[in-house]
């Protein structure tokens, strides 16, 4: 199967949907924000003028299907952004499913596996994260979803009234039909460009949880209290927050990562001691058995400070998401693409959450990256070099060949 994949009109669809939301170099298109509906209309128009079955169903995700297939391989990504966010994220993963899809079409052949583009409601979290895949792979049903609200009070259900989606056919992941999942992403970090490797492939996306721990001590005068008479909820969230850090480091693995990511004081004054404290916490890795360390450990922490500090503590844990590893097979027959493409890769885990994490249980399911300059990303200077994302294209388009033509059973190794 040779697909003629058109670099040029795939950059130009790229460049289309980067106008919608556009904000300085980057996009801000959180989804369904007026932009966002809009750009929806625009990629499901773009569908159907390459002859795709193309619809918007229930959830907001943009669906476009070759016609006249049996099986199908999904491309997907998401089309919303961050806040202030840049140009690709997600967008190139989907508009790399809508050239394939769009080559395969015009090749005229009839073939047995075809392409399913998906653009994923919701990926970033406005309502919640990876919001759209969720409902298509049946984690989650529109009546769990729709009173979900923003930070302004808006809730799913009344955004999807006013984009007119609401009452639509919820489209969901097909065990039959639907045979591998696939998905090209930037990378978000520097690896790629450090390494000097033009494709990364996906061993596995990390797992991430969140935590939430409160100190409650007593406001005091902060010069006239003697030290050993005080109850200080600051001098108690330091502590934590630097104990957590060494836990991590101590006991986690080379690709542990974590964060404190906000804290708060009260009163919050030079010359008071801090009453409350507040303080978010999280961490990653790739290894189900760390994170599961890390969680045991950080109650019995927050404890522990509590009574040295004389405070009171409340923990709170949050989400937790578990690590998934991608398809070996998969990731084989990609390195095999990439070689034929004459494009250095490299394998890496994902320190991003990505929709195809929901996939891997399901189905044999693979994740490519391209580099990012500089490694930025979630901030208007994210980029690729054109070269680069032609590349990444290619090599997609050669992979999705080679599942057409071979079937997902045939090894290249
Ligand atoms: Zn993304």
């Amino acid at each position: 199967m040779l697909l003629a994949i058109d670099v040029k009109r795939t950059i130009a669809d790229l460049k289309t949907l980067a106008a919608f939301g556009k904000f300085e170099s980057g996009v801000n298109r959180r989804a369904l924000t007026i932009e966002d509906i809009a750009a929806r209309a625009w990629l499901m128009g773009r569908m159907q003028a390459a002859n795709l079955e193309a619809s918007i169903d229930g959830i907001g995700n943009v669906i476009g299907v070759t016609p006249g297939c049996q099986r199908y391989i999904i491309i997907a990504s998401h089309s919303d952004t961050v806040p202030k966010g840049g140009w690709l994220d997600g967008a190139m993963g989907v508009i790399f499913g809508l050239e394939i899809a769009r080559a395969l079409v015009e090749t005229g052949e009839s073939t047995d596996i075809g392409i399913k583009v998906i653009s994923f409601n919701d990926e970033e979290g406005r309502f919640a994260g990876l919001l759209g895949s969720s409902v298509f792979c049946g984690l989650k049903t529109l009546d769990q979803v729709a009173e979900l609200s923003t930070e302004d009070g808006i809730t799913l259900n009344d955004a999807l009234q006013k984009a007119g989606y609401a009452g639509q056919t919820i489209v969901t992941f097909d065990p039959v039909q639907d045979i591998a999942y696939l998905e090209a992403h930037i990378e978000q970090g520097p690896v790629l460009e450090s390494n000097n490797r033009k494709i990364g492939i996906v061993t596995e996306i990390i797992g991430a949880e969140r935590a939430r721990v409160l100190f409650f001590g007593q406001s005091d005068h902060a010069g006239t209290t003697p030290m050993v008479m005080r109850k200080d909820a600051a001098a108690a969230l330091y502590e934590f927050a630097v104990r957590f850090a060494e836990f991590c480091r101590e006991y986690g693995s080379d690709s542990t990562v974590w964060n404190l990511g906000y804290a708060r004081l009260e009163p919050g004054a030079y010359n008071v001691v801090a009453r409350e404290s507040e303080l978010y916490i999280e961490y990653r890795d790739t290894s189900t058995e760390i994170l599961g360390r890390i969680r045991k450990a950080i109650p019995e922490l927050a404890a522990e400070i509590g009574t040295k500090f004389n405070v009171s503590h409340q923990f709170f844990p949050g989400i937790c998401i578990s690590p998934e590893v991608m398809d070996l097979k998969l990731l084989e027959r990609i390195e095999a693409a990439a070689g034929r493409c004459d494009a250095s890769c490299m394998r890496m885990p994902s320190g991003g959450g990505h929709d195809a994490m929901l996939f891997a249980r399901k189905v044999p399911t693979a994740m490519m990256f391209v580099p990012s300059i500089g490694g930025r990303s979630h901030d208007v200077a994210e980029d690729t070099h054109e070269a680069d994302i032609n590349l990444g294209l290619n090599v997609l388009g050669e992979i999705v060949s080679d599942i057409i033509d071979n079937g997902l059973s045939v090894s290249n190794k």
